[in-house]
C-alpha cells in the first residue's frame, strides 16, 4: 500500500461533489447568492435538464472586477468573516464554496456588474481556474453561466436521470424560492418556454395561484399574520392531495426538508383529511438563529432544531388555529367575512350546558325538553368567542327536506346535513370508544354468513384482533365462509355486509396504522348514520344537535366535507336590508 496526497484537482473535484450533486443543486447555489446579493428579478434558463446550460441572471449588487476573481477561490465568502459568525448566519450561503465548487465540474462564465462600475466584468472559467477575463457592458447585477455540467466527472454523468427529471427537481426547486421569496420576480425558462413566472408582488397568495392554480389558491387559508414566527397558507380540509409533495417548509426562508415540520403540520388535521390524503402547506418558521444549525449538511437542505418538542407543538398548533377558525361553520356569504379573533385549541375549554345554565341562560328550546339553550347574549356568544371550534348551543326549528336541521344560534342560522353531522358524531364515538377499549356490540341471533375471496380471507386472519377491537367478531364457518356473530351495535342493520366489505377493503390497502384506524372508524359511522330523506322526529333531532355540540370538530364529517353552514345575523340584517 502507498499512500499519496492527492492531487488538488481530485481535491476539488471530491469537494465540489458534496455541494453539486445535480443540476438543481447549482441552481439553488446561484439563486441563493442572487438571494443574498439583494436581488429582486432573478431569471432561471435551462437547457437539457440542466446539464447543457444553467444561467441564472440576477439585477442584485454585482460584484466588482476584484470579487468577481475572488469569489471562484475556495472558501472565499463576502457573508461571514470570523467563527463566531457562524451563530448568526442571516444569508443563505456562507461557506463560500458554491462557485469554486461548481466551477471545478463545469465551464463558467460570469458577467458582472456593480452600480457604480460603469464597464462590468467579464470571467471564463475552466476546470476551475480563469481563462478569459475583460470588461463588459451589462445591466446592474449578476449573471452566471454554467454548461456542460459533469463533463469532466463521468461518474456524476451516469448518475444523473433524464433531462425530464432533472428539469423537474429544477422546477421544483425554483417554485419553492418564489414562494419563500413572494418579493422577487422569479422565471424559470425550459429549453426556451417559459414555464414559471412569479408576479414579484410580495404576497405569497399571488405566487401560489402561480403555482397551484386560482382554484386552490383562493382556498387556502392563511396561518399566523405579519408578527407570527410561524406563517403561510394551508389548504382547508376539503381540498387534499394524495402525497406529502405538497408540503414546503421553510426555516427563516430557507427551504427545508424536515420531518418535524411534516409531522406537525399532518397531525394538525388529524380527523378533518381522509386516510392517505395530505394537505397542501406553505410555511415559513421563523427561528432566532442560535436555535438552529443550518450548518449539518453542505447542500443545507436540512436543518436542526436545538428544540424539536417546541417547534412541533408551535406549528402544530399554529396549523390546526387557522384550521379551526377558518372550518368554524362556513357562512354563506357573498361579501368578504370579518376577521375574527383567533381560536386557539387545546386551551380553551369547551362550553358545557351546565355552563350555559349556570351563566343565566333563558330554556327557550322548542325540542329540548330539559336542554338549556343559550339566548344571543348571554352566555353562548361567550362560547364563540372563546372558541369557533365547538359549537354554541343550538335551538333547534325543525327539520326541511328530511335532509336539514335548521337551528338557531347566538348568531344566525344553522342550517345542518344530519348525514355528515351524525356521521361526525359516530366517528368521534367509535374512535372514542375503541380507545377505551369498552366497544359496545350486539351480538347476532340469526348470524349472517360472509362468503369472502382467498385474499379477504387472508386479511381475516392477519387481522382478527384489529376487527374485534371494532365489535366484529368472525367466525370460521368452512371453507372460506364465515359467521358474524357481533357487530358494532351503531352499526345500521341493513348496512353490515357492506361496511365489513369496505373495512376488508380498507385494511388491505391501507399501509399506515393511523390512517387504517381512522378509516375503519369513518367506515362504520358512514354505515350507521342517518341518510338524508329520514324523517327524524323532534327527539332524534334534538340528540343529534346535542351530540354534535359536545363533539371535538363538529364543523366537518370524517371525510373532510362541512357538516353544517350558517347565515350570520348580519348577513341576515344585510340581505333584508335591515343595515345599512
Ligand atoms: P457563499 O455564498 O457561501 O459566500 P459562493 O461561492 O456562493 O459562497 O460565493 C462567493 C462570493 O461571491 C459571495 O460571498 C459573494 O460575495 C459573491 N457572489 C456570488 N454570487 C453573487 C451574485 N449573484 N451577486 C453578487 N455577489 C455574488
Ligand atoms: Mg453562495
Amino acid at each position: 500500500m502507498t499512500i499519496e496526497v492527492l492531487a488538488p484537482e481530485v481535491v476539488s473535484k471530491i469537494a465540489a461533489g458534496e455541494v453539486v450533486e445535480r443540476p438543481a443543486s447549482v441552481v439553488k447555489e446561484l439563486i441563493e447568492n442572487s438571494l443574498d446579493a439583494g436581488a429582486t428579478r432573478i431569471a432561471v434558463d435551462i437547457r437539457g435538464g440542466g446539464v447543457r446550460l444553467i444561467r441564472v441572471a440576477d439585477n442584485g449588487s454585482g460584484m466588482s472586477a476584484v470579487d468577481a476573481a475572488v469569489a471562484f477561490r475556495r472558501h472565499a465568502t463576502s457573508k461571514i468573516h470570523s467563527v463566531s459568525d457562524l451563530d448568526s448566519i442571516s444569508s443563505l450561503g456562507f461557506r463560500g464554496e458554491a462557485l469554486p465548487s461548481i466551477a471545478a465540474v463545469a465551464r463558467v462564465e460570469v458577467l458582472t456588474r456593480t452600480a457604480d462600475e460603469i464597464a462590468g466584468t467579464f470571467l471564463r472559467l475552466e476546470n476551475g481556474s480563469p481563462v478569459e477575463s475583460g470588461e463588459k457592458a451589462c445591466p446592474r447585477g449578476t449573471s452566471v453561466t454554467v454548461s456542460d455540467l459533469f463533463q469532466n466527472v463521468p461518474a456524476r454523468l451516469k448518475f444523473l436521470k433524464s433531462p425530464g427529471t432533472e428539469s423537474g427537481h429544477i422546477s421544483n426547486l425554483v417554485v419553492h424560492y418564489s414562494m419563500a421569496f413572494p418579493e422577487v420576480r422569479f422565471s424559470l425558462s425550459i429549453d426556451g418556454r417559459v414555464t414559471l413566472q412569479a408576479p414579484g408582488s410580495g404576497e405569497l397568495r399571488d405566487v401560489l395561484v402561480e403555482v397551484y392554480g386560482v382554484k386552490a389558491a383562493e382556498a387556502m387559508i392563511p396561518v399566523g399574520d405579519a408578527d407570527s414566527t410561524i406563517r403561510g397558507f394551508v389548504s382547508p380540509p376539503f381540498i387534499s392531495r394524495s402525497s406529502r409533495a405538497y408540503l414546503s417548509f421553510f426555516v427563516n426562508r430557507r427551504f427545508v426538508n424536515s420531518r418535524i415540520l411534516s409531522r406537525a403540520a399532518i397531525d394538525a388535521y388529524k380527523g378533518l383529511l381522509m386516510v392517505g390524503k395530505y394537505p397542501i402547506v406553505v410555511l415559513n418558521v421563523t427561528v432566532p438563529h442560535h436555535d438552529i444549525d443550518v450548518n449539518v449538511h453542505p447542500s443545507k437542505m436540512e436543518v436542526k432544531f436545538r428544540d424539536d418538542q417546541g417547534v412541533f407543538t408551535a406549528v402544530q398548533r399554529a396549523v390546526r388555529a387557522a384550521l379551526v377558525e377558518e372550518t368554524a361553520v362556513p357562512r354563506i356569504s357573498r361579501h368578504p367575512r370579518p376577521v375574527e379573533g383567533p381560536a386557539i385549541p387545546g386551551v380553551h375549554k369547551p362550553m358545557s350546558r351546565e355552563d350555559a345554565q349556570s351563566a343565566g341562560t333563558m330554556q327557550t328550546g322548542l325540542f329540548r325538553g330539559s336542554a338549556a339553550v343559550g339566548s344571543p347574549d348571554a352566555g353562548a356568544a361567550t362560547a364563540r368567542s372563546e372558541s369557533t371550534s365547538r359549537l354554541p348551543i343550538l335551538r333547534v326549528l325543525g327539520q326541511l327536506a328530511a335532509t336539514y336541521i335548521i337551528a338557531e344560534g347566538p348568531d344566525g342560522l344553522y342550517l345542518i346535513d344530519q348525514h355528515a353531522a351524525h356521521e361526525r358524531v359516530l366517528f368521534e364515538k367509535v374512535r372514542r370508544q375503541r380507545a377505551g377499549m369498552v366497544v359496545e356490540v350486539q351480538g347476532m341471533l340469526d348470524p349472517l354468513t360472509l362468503e369472502v375471496t382467498p385474499r379477504q380471507e387472508r386479511i381475516i386472519e392477519a387481522s382478527g384482533d384489529m376487527l374485534s377491537s371494532y365489535g366484529f367478531d368472525l367466525e370460521p364457518f368452512g371453507q372460506r365462509v364465515y359467521r358474524l356473530r357481533a357487530v358494532p351495535s351503531v352499526l345500521g342493520e341493513g348496512e353490515i355486509m357492506r361496511a365489513v366489505a369496505e373495512i376488508l377493503d380498507c385494511l388491505s390497502e391501507e399501509r399506515d396504522a393511523e390512517g387504517r384506524e381512522d378509516k375503519i372508524a369513518a367506515t362504520i359511522a358512514c354505515h350507521s348514520a342517518v341518510r338524508a330523506g329520514q324523517v327524524l322526529n323532534a327527539e332524534e333531532i334534538s340528540k343529534l344537535v346535542n351530540d354534535l355540540e359536545r363533539s371535538a370538530s363538529p364543523q366537518t364529517c370524517p371525510h373532510g366535507r362541512p357538516t353544517m353552514i350558517r347565515f350570520t345575523s348580519s348577513q341576515l340584517e344585510r340581505e333584508f336590508g335591515r343595515s345599512l
